[in-house]
């Protein structure tokens, strides 16, 4: 059977084009070693899938944020590749946690005493990292609280230390005076931690001069194919593609309201093609009247509210019969990127990406 058939969009995900966006951050931040923040089902991609392409290419440290997530993707890669989870150690996942060998991002005190605890009880030391805050006031430590940590006689006994990070606030904005503070004080600290690896950078730091790759850079969005910054052109290849299915077609007579509330109204009769995706298939309602899908090099406005299963398209532009129920239009692909999409709906790449969901049927190919 179709399974395409079955659902009201089709997302197709290049595996080939995620690669070829890892390696080409990989060599534009080496000799520094690339992650892969696979967080969020891999921003909705699929995170087995995804870390699987990146294990075939040599990618071997994948990030999560949560230990549900870790421990959901730790079977499907290969032992020799480590699990990190991004928001720490909470209360009550220790044993679960060390039983695993997932590394937990060490973001406080309270968290470093619990995991030392953990290691005393389980008889050897635990893997960790532990996370500074270097000015984006989210998670880590203090630096001076983290030298602090790591001069004491447990953690030394108990940790076995992987990595020091932090992570930017204005990574894609290049000339932001954030970032160099931030990494004025990433550097200071760095010599508190000789011959641990640091980590400060994302998608946007990557692209940012080599000061900011350090030796471990951890990207996201950039794989997936969204902007890793704000400059004019998108380095990265598009990854996905987003299509839905027309399921009805019919002019509406002149004066007519579209959707709920009637925000839109025609002036003429306006030939209105309905989709079946809509807001529960992560096309935010913001797009309402303000976006547009694509058929042929046409470009077909949103017409009205987006609904939750299904938006309303002005296809006037099309001459009559040119589409027809059953054909896909397109909302993300070659005539409108994933961050035309996004700015359409006032948001970014990375809510676009992460809320698309599990409703579609994901070609990969
Ligand atoms: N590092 C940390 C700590 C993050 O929270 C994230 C994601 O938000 C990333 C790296 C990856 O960021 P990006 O998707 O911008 O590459």
């Amino acid at each position: 059977h179709d399974a395409s058939a079955m659902a009201g969009g089709r997302l197709r995900i290049d595996l080939a084009a995620l690669v070829e966006n890892y390696r080409a951050i990989r060599s534009r931040v080496a000799p520094a070693r690339l992650a892969a923040v696979v967080k969020a089902d891999a921003y909705g991609l699929g995170a087995g899938r995804v870390a699987g392409a990146l294990h075939e290419v040599g990618c071997r440290d994948y990030f999560v944020a949560h230990l549900a997530e870790a421990l959901a993707l730790r079977p499907l890669i290969p032992a020799g590749a480590t699990v990190y989870v991004l928001n720490g150690l909470m209360p009550g996942s220790e044993a679960a946690c060390a039983r695993t060998d997932i590394v937990p991002v060490l973001n406080s005190l309270d968290q470093a005493r619990r995991w030392q605890a953990a290691a005393r009880a389980i008889g050897r030391p635990l893997p960790a990292v532990l996370q500074v805050d270097s000015g984006m006031s989210r998670l880590g430590l203090a630096p001076e609280d983290a030298v602090r940590l790591a001069g004491t006689s447990a953690f030394k006994a108990h940790i076995s230390l992987l990595m020091v990070m932090s992570h930017l606030a204005c990574a894609d904005e290049a000339d932001h005076p954030a970032n160099a503070a931030q990494l004025a004080s990433f550097t200071a600290l760095a010599k508190h931690f000789p011959g641990t690896p640091m980590s400060l950078a994302n998608s946007g730091g990557a692209f940012l001069p080599a000061g900011f790759h350090g030796d471990v850079v951890r990207a996201g969005v950039a794989l997936y194919g969204g902007a890793p910054h704000d400059g004019p052109a998108n380095p990265m290849r598009p990854v996905i593609a987003l299509d839905a299915r027309v399921i009805q077609l019919r002019t509406v007579p002149a004066g007519s309201g579209v959707g709920y509330g009637h925000s839109f109204r025609v002036k003429r009769p306006t030939r209105i093609a309905t989709i079946g995706v809509g807001y529960a298939d992560g096309l935010p309602r913001s797009l309402g009247n303000s976006g547009a899908a694509w058929f042929k090099g046409h470009r077909l406005p949103i017409a009205g509210r987006v609904s939750m299963d299904s938006i309303t398209l002005d296809a006037s532009s099309l001459a009559e019969g040119a589409l027809a129920p059953g054909d896909w239009v397109e909302l993300i692909g070659a005539s409108q990127s994933l961050d035309t999409l996004a700015r359409d709906a006032g948001t970014i790449s990375y809510e676009i990406l992460t809320s698309l969901g599990g409703r579609y049927h994901r070609h990969y190919r």
